[in-house]
């Protein structure tokens, strides 16, 4: 279906089309045939959509389309503000919304804000208002309460990544920041999931809003291959290494839990000539964003990041992604794992297993009903108690049929004595 009937008016519509078209765009995504009729039509949305569902523009071009048909836009006042949890959405938001309106005959003007940089350019930026306001809301509030700008002329309220939100803390910048909106507003709330805490959030904030679920048919949740690889922990880095260059890997993203390790990692990568850097939330702003540029640019070919990066992040066609370490549930492997196969792009996401980490890898699957054939690449045989698949009855990591280690060895001593 093309995307002329979701109700874009006319007079746009062959100009966002344009700017659609000239990102690749051919046919709305589900979530965006759903949710653009409804948010035009001046309804709440909250919608519950994967990563890489195409979300942003679901909200971007009836929020473009609203604001190009305000009566004035003498003195822009900020008639949009969107909410994010993370510096890396804010900016990946503000890019998109920008260039969705790039052929507007008016300009539209995106204020991005996030912390963790100089407060003064985005204060300085804000002077003369801006029509949308992208934000971390930490940040929104620290420039609220510098008289930076002012939402009482706000009509459209977005939070994006609303779960993340809440899970970061955010809870109560939000309830200030929503007191401090028109109460007559249009509202729309995008989260990976419908828990209980985002309910309890809509039910405050929204009028009736319209649900939208986005289920992908099991078999197409993640259009992946998703591959097992058993490792000892010690030599991960090497086969890594040995991956990167014989699969010809162009990029890749490693995911590693801590910041440590992802300078490690990348350190040891560099000294073998791969081009590795670390990204955690611990590297200034600046580095992180030219980081990501270069990745996206293809000057960089390895990440190497712990899971600031997990969510949000949107550089399309990556085709690996790497678990060094496992993700620590269930939900961070699908965040992760998502970083590839964007849009339909099929991608690889390959978790490294060693016998320490077996059993956790084992509950990850059986929460996503996956079971992966467990891989053993040559040269890199686990030599630790390697685990195998299914040959855990007790779910302790422990292996049948391999060689055993050294606490298997004293546990069977200890029996037979
Ligand atoms: P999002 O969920 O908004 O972060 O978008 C995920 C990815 O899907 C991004 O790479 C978008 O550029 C891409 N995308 C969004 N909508 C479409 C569409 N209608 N057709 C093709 N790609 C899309």
């Amino acid at each position: 279906m093309p995307f002329t009937p979701l109700g874009l008016a006319p007079a746009l519509l062959p100009l966002l089309l344009r700017a659609l078209h000239d990102k690749g765009y051919t046919e709305p995504t589900p979530i965006q045939s759903m949710a653009v009729p409804a948010l035009l039509s001046g309804r709440d949305v909250l919608a519950s959509a994967q990563t890489g569902s195409g979300k942003t523009a679901a909200f971007a071009l009836p929020l473009l389309q609203r604001i190009h048909d305000l009566p004035s836009r003498a003195g822009r006042t900020t008639s949009a503000l969107i909410l994010v949890p993370t510096r890396e959405l804010a900016a990946q938001v503000g890019e998109s919304l920008v260039s969705f309106g790039k052929y507007l005959p008016q300009k539209i003007k995106v204020a991005v804000v996030f912390g963790g940089v100089s407060i003064n350019p985005q204060m300085m930026h804000l002077r003369g208002g801006a029509d949308v306001v992208v934000a971390t809301p930490g940040r929104l509030i620290d420039l609220i309460d510098h008289n930076a700008l002012s939402l009482a002329h706000v009509k459209t309220l977005v939070l994006d990544e609303a779960d993340k939100l809440l899970d970061m803390g955010f809870a109560d910048e939000l309830a200030r920041i929503v007191a401090l909106l028109p109460a007559k507003r249009q509202n729309a709330l995008f989260s990976a999931t419908f828990a209980p805490a985002i309910e309890a959030l809509a039910a405050a904030m929204m009028h009736e809003p319209l649900r939208i679920e986005i289920k992908p048919a099991p078999e197409t949740v993640l259009p992946i291959t998703q591959r097992a690889i058993a490792v000892d922990a010690a030599k991960r880095t090497q086969l890594l290494r040995h991956l990167v260059q014989t699969e010809k890997w162009q990029r890749v993203l490693v995911f590693v839990a801590t910041k440590h390790a992802a300078e490690m990692v990348a350190d040891k990568l560099r000294k073998a000539d791969i081009n590795a850097e670390p990204f955690h939330g611990e590297l200034s702003q600046g580095k992180r964003s030219q980081v990501l540029m270069d990745f996206k640019a293809k000057a960089v070919q390895v990440v190497v990041a712990t899971d600031v990066a997990a969510r949000g992040l949107d550089i399309s066609a990556l085709p690996v992604v790497v678990n060094y370490d496992l993700p620590r549930s269930a939900t961070d492997y699908t965040h992760r794992i998502g970083r590839t196969g964007r849009a339909g792009v099929s991608g690889i996401a390959v978790s490294f297993v060693s016998a320490a980490t077996a059993a956790h890898f084992r509950l990850i699957e059986k929460r996503h009903a996956i079971k992966l054939e467990l891989e053993q690449v040559p040269g890199f045989e686990p030599v630790e108690a390697a685990p195998v698949n299914g040959a855990d009855p007790q779910g302790t990591g422990g292996v049948k049929g391999k060689r055993p280690s050294k606490k298997d060895k004293l546990r069977a001593a200890a029996k037979a004595g």
